[in-house]
């Protein structure tokens, strides 16, 4: 069963759709594939599409030797919390929308915001 979520999750990604995984049991969403929903432990599981809108819920900032990168929590609007690279210039409460950038081969999302940053 986990290797099915998994397949289909990585496959999603890589055609540039984010994933998430939705609890048939309870309706509890969420974002990291897993075997099981964190909430109440059910296998009753279906990988759903996002349609790749949120907003930003935090932001944290890395310095590195290429410049500095960010990464957040955006929250989005199908109700699950993601936690990816997001776009500089962004501030907690903004609109984003998610797009995909190759990292080692595979396709990682990146959030930017609405307003065209
Ligand atoms: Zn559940």
């Amino acid at each position: 069963m986990f290797d099915e979520i998994k397949k289909e999750y990585i496959n999603l990604m890589n055609n540039e759709k984010l994933p998430y995984i939705k609890c048939k049991s309870c309706g509890n969403v969420f974002f990291y594939p897993r075997d099981y929903c964190p909430k109440c432990n059910s296998k009753n599981l279906e990988v759903k599409v996002s349609k790749g809108d949120g907003k930003v819920f935090s932001i944290t900032k890395f310095q590195g030797k290429k410049g500095d990168t960010y990464y957040g929590i955006v929250e989005m609007d199908e109700g699950f919390r993601i936690y990816s690279n997001i776009k500089n210039s962004l501030e907690i409460g903004d609109k984003v929308t998610v797009e995909f950038i190759e990292e080692n081969g595979r396709k990682i999302p990146i959030f930017k915001g609405l307003s065209g940053t």
